[in-house]
């Protein structure tokens, strides 16, 4: 084993694309996983999980050759989106304001982990079907006790990051104290490629445009809502839950869509804001074990993918008599992603607190700005070139 390698540890996309990055820039890298090959959805099952692929990211899964793997048939251009406050505010975006083909495309999570884990199988990197346990000297320990040799190990693991517990590395927790619903739902009338947003007191309710099905448009949606009104659909049985959500989302959104049909399970997911000191000697975290933001502008993996090109660019781009767990060469990685990964922080977390307000003034001021931003074309070209990962 070469004094160079590399452990990924982590399995998810964000693992998988770093392992992926970190070969095809030559370095000796292997993936420390539990190898559960994933399910990819056919016909009109759609994975519950779907995100939104900003174009940098898009770019990303590109040039690791991955991006044209994806059934095209699953994947949604988002050409335009439509953002509405709560008293009256609304702000259009279209992708020819910012000279875009699409602002984003939607993909299924389980779309992505496949072409991911195709991808890292023809290129024949190791990947040893394991979890990691603890840190030793220059290697870390498997929770079978294997020692793997490991001048840098790369933490993917996820919000939960043992690695970054066993690194001592720092890490801050917020809970937003609201839970992000998730389901697939059928609509009475078209998205016609539109992801729709609606900001309220109440949390943030995000429809995203997905394909059609035997049943009609189908749209995915993604509410974030307060975990105690969360907590009370999810504790209802599955009819009397579906029945609840239907109505509440017409409530909401059914000006737009007419009615609801709910057409998967629905999942919930805790909302924390996290963040990290992201690397020590001989480790560096990408994706949720580094930081986690609230989904309302759907951009966490993005973010993630983000850490991942930029730690294979210093780790590759490194001069040849350090190595590449060298604290040096990571606070270099550190360096660079700090500004991306702050001004993310602050954009969600700024909106989730302007919104979360139910105070007269600022619901005013934001509605007002709304509809500000909306007659600005400048302002909208930025906003997109923001929300694309420029
Ligand atoms: C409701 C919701 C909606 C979202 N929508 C979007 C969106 O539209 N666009 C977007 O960009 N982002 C979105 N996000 C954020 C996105 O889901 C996350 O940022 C992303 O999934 C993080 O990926 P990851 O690979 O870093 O972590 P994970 O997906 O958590 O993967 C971590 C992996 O590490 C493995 N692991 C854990 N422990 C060990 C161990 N000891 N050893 C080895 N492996 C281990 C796990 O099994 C897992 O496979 C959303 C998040 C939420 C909650």
């Amino acid at each position: 084993m070469s004094k160079n390698a590399i452990v990924v540890c982590g399995g998810g996309i964000v693992g998988l694309a770093a392992a992926l990055g970190l070969a095809k820039s030559r370095q000796a890298v292997s993936l420390l996983a539990p190898r559960a090959l994933v399910h990819r959805d056919t016909g009109d099952d759609y994975c519950p999980r779907v995100y939104a692929i900003s174009p940098a990211t898009q770019r990303y899964l590109h040039s690791l050759g991955v991006w044209e793997l994806l059934n095209s048939a699953r994947v949604t251009p988002v050409e335009g989106m439509a953002i509405f406050g709560d008293a009256s505010g609304k702000v259009a975006l279209d992708a020819w304001h910012g000279v875009q083909s699409a602002l984003a495309w939607i993909v299924e999570s389980s779309e992505l982990e496949a072409v991911l884990q195709q991808a890292v199988k023809v290129y024949g990197l190791p990947w040893i079907d394991d979890k990691f346990q603890a840190l030793g000297p220059e290697s870390c320990i498997t929770e079978a006790g294997r020692t793997m040799p490991a001048a840098l190990v790369v933490g993917a693991d996820g919000a939960q990051s043992p690695v970054r517990t066993a690194a001592g590395i720092e890490h801050r927790v917020r809970s937003y104290k609201e839970v992000g619903l998730v389901t697939h739902l059928d609509v009475e009338r078209p998205h016609a490629k539109i992801a729709y947003q609606w900001f309220g007191v109440d949390g943030v309710l995000a429809l995203l445009p997905m394909p059609d099905t035997a049943a009609g448009p189908q749209v995915s949606m993604v509410w974030s809502m307060r975990a105690s009104q969360a907590d009370e659909l999810l504790a209802m049985s599955g009819e009397e839950r579906n029945h609840a959500l239907e109505h509440r989302l017409a409530s909401v959104a059914g000006a737009q869509f007419g009615r609801f049909k709910v057409r998967r399970p629905v999942l919930g997911f805790p909302l924390t804001l996290e963040t990290s000191d992201m690397v020590a000697p001989g480790v560096a975290l990408v994706g949720d074990a580094a930081h986690r933001i609230h989904p309302l502008a759907g951009q966490g993996l993005n973010l993630g993918l983000g850490d991942v090109e930029q730690l294979v660019h210093t780790v590759a781009g490194r001069p040849t008599y350090r190595g590449p767990g060298d604290i040096r060469i990571l606070r270099r990685y550190r360096r660079v992603r700090a500004e991306p990964v702050a001004a993310m922080v602050a954009a969600t977390d700024g909106l989730h607190r302007l919104f979360a307000s139910s105070f007269a003034p600022v619901v005013l001021t934001r509605n007002m700005g709304m509809h500000l931003v909306d007659r600005l074309p400048f302002i909208k070209r930025r906003l997109i070139l923001a929300a694309s990962g420029e």
